[in-house]
C-alpha cells in the first residue's frame, strides 16, 4: 500500500535519495517487504519533491511505474536539494490511476505523502469536508481520500504550524473514519512531521542528515522503527517520537 520518504540533510541529488540505497525507494516499488494488508507492488505512479532554492516546493510525478521513467536517472539525478519526499502507489481499488493522484502533493513550502487508506471514503468525511474553501474542492487534484486529506491538511497549515496541522488532521480523520490506514508524511523543507496509523514507519538520523520512510532504506543501524499510533518530527539531530 504504497510507500514513501523523506529526507533532510546535505544537498543530494532527488535521484539518488530515491535510487541510491540498497532498499531504496525505487527496489520498494517493486519488491517492498512490509506491505501488511493488500498490495504487492507499487507500480501505480510514483512521485517525488523536493525544496527548491527558493524555499518552495517542486514535484515531479507519473502515473507509470517508476522503473519504467528514464527521468528518474536522465533528469532527477541533476536535481539536488537539502529536503527531499519520494513516493510510489499501490492505487487503492475504486481509485484513480493518474499522474495528479500520485503523492507527493505541494504547496508552497510543503510537500505532503500519504500511505494508507481512508475508510469509507468519500462518506466518511464529508463533515470534515465542510471545513474546506470550495475553491479547493472544486480544484481537487484527483478523486481520491489522499488529495481530499491534502485539502484539508492545506486548511489547517494556514492556521497552525506544519506540526499541529498534520497531527489535527490526522486525528480528525482517525476519528472520522476509524479503521483508517494513516501513514501521513510533512516536509516543509527543514524538518519531516510523519504519522504511523497501521503502516510500518522507520526513522533514521545521523550528524548530518534524518531520514523517514516506510522501509528503512539501507542496512546501517541508525534506523529505528517507530510504533503505530505515534508521530514523529524529525530534523537533523533531533528525532521525537510520541502517541498521536
Ligand atoms: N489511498 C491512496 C491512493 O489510492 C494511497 C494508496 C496507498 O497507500 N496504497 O492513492
Amino acid at each position: 500500500m504504497c510507500r514513501h520518504l523523506g529526507y533532510v540533510g546535505p544537498p543530494r541529488s532527488v535521484a539518488e535519495v530515491l535510487t541510491g540505497q540498497p532498499h531504496s525507494l525505487l527496489t520498494q516499488s517493486y519488491a517492498p517487504t512490509d506491505m501488511r494488508r493488500g498490495g504487492t507492488v507499487n507500480a501505480d505512479g510514483f512521485g517525488a519533491a523536493w525544496s527548491a532554492p527558493d524555499g518552495s516546493m517542486v514535484s515531479y510525478r507519473n502515473a507509470m511505474p517508476m522503473w519504467t521513467d528514464p527521468a528518474v536517472t536522465d533528469v532527477l539525478t541533476q536535481v539536488t536539494s537539502t529536503c527531499v519526499l519520494g513516493a510510489v502507489r499501490s492505487a487503492t481499488v475504486g481509485m484513480p490511476i493518474v499522474r495528479t493522484a500520485n503523492a507527493p502533493f505541494v504547496d508552497g513550502r510543503f510537500a505532503f505523502s500519504h500511505n494508507g487508506v481512508v475508510a469509507e471514503w468519500p462518506t466518511s468525511m464529508a463533515a470534515l469536508a465542510a471545513q474546506i474553501p470550495t475553491e479547493d474542492l472544486m480544484t481537487l487534484e484527483a478523486p481520491t481520500d489522499s488529495a481530499s486529506v491534502w485539502a484539508l491538511l492545506k486548511v489547517a497549515l494556514r492556521e497552525h504550524g506544519p506540526g499541529r496541522a498534520l497531527r489535527t488532521v490526522a486525528t480528525a480523520v482517525d476519528s472520522a473514519a476509524p479503521n483508517s490506514r494513516l501513514n501521513f508524511l510533512l516536509g516543509d523543507g527543514e524538518a519531516l512531521y510523519a504519522t504511523a496509523v497501521y503502516h510500518s514507519l522507520s526513522v533514521y538520523s545521523d550528524d548530518e542528515c534524518v531520514m523517514v520512510a516506510s522501509e528503512p532504506l539501507d542496512f546501517r543501524p541508525g534506523w529505528q522503527s517507530v510504533p503505530n499510533r505515534s508521530f514523529v518530527t524529525a530534523r537533523i539531530g533531533n528525532v521525537d517520537v510520541q502517541d498521536l
